[in-house]
């Protein structure tokens, strides 16, 4: 049987707060679609998961140099990472929306010119951000987690900032003092990535794992968990 035989522990690197995905909760303890998602399928796949909030970059940075052993952190599966990392089969999709201060006038990119902009380290909004910044004029000021990003706009220090649309969306539903005024960018899917060429079977694991959940309805109650039932 499955419980005879050891199992083996994966570390996995996440964001240190990226709600709805990754947060910790009263408890202290990481929930979150990504959080939830990884235990079940650790679970249906035989094996344990040791779950580290380094933020998004270092922790996109730890698989890359191999220092653990993968990242489930909202990551955007795009063609640059592609070359450095093994992606699995997409399990939400998402994209880049521009958010404003609730009293804000600004309604679009155009407004952005001589004006300072949030993004977050690593990230593709800040990709998106860094793309666009000479065609509209504005400067972009980078920061490590969402939370210090959000705020650098609420205190009236930057103007806008980019984050992922189910992610700004939440946080303004949960009292955050923004507003989208974008429809998405840069649209994709997330994935749980590995090294390149490495942890192939964690891999192969997860994609298992990830097609019973969706199979038995587990992804479902997990999404309908953190975005109420028509997510
Ligand atoms: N989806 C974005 C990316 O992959 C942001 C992820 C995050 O901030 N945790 O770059």
């Amino acid at each position: 049987s499955a419980s005879a035989k050891t199992q083996q522990t994966y570390t996995i690197g996440t964001d240190v707060t990226f709600p709805p995905f990754e947060f910790a909760n009263d408890q202290n303890k990481y929930v979150g679609i990504d959080m939830d998602l990884m235990r079940a399928i650790a679970k249906d796949q035989g094996f344990k998961v040791n779950i580290k909030p380094l933020g998004f970059n270092a922790a996109v940075q730890a698989t890359q140099s191999g220092q653990i052993d993968g990242v489930i952190a909202g990551m955007s599966i795009t063609k640059e990472r592609a070359a450095t990392f093994d992606f699995s089969n997409p399990y939400f999709t998402s994209g880049v929306v521009m958010a404003v201060a609730k009293n804000s006038k600004i309604t679009d990119l155009n407004a952005l010119k001589g004006k300072r902009v949030a993004v977050k380290t690593g990230t593709s909004g800040a990709d998106y951000a860094n793309s666009i910044k000479n065609k509209y004029g504005f400067k972009v000021v980078t920061f490590d987690d969402s939370n210090n990003m959000y705020e650098d706009v609420t205190t009236g220090n930057s103007v806008a900032c980019f984050e992922d649309s189910p992610v700004m969306r939440y946080a303004i539903q949960q009292g955050s003092k923004l507003k989208i005024v974008t429809k998405p960018a840069e649209s994709g899917s997330y994935g749980f990535a590995v090294k390149k060429g490495q942890n192939k079977a964690l891999l192969t694991a997860f994609n298992r794992g990830l097609a019973n959940l969706k199979k038995n309805g587990q992804y479902d109650k997990i999404t309908e968990r953190y975005l109420g039932k028509d997510s």
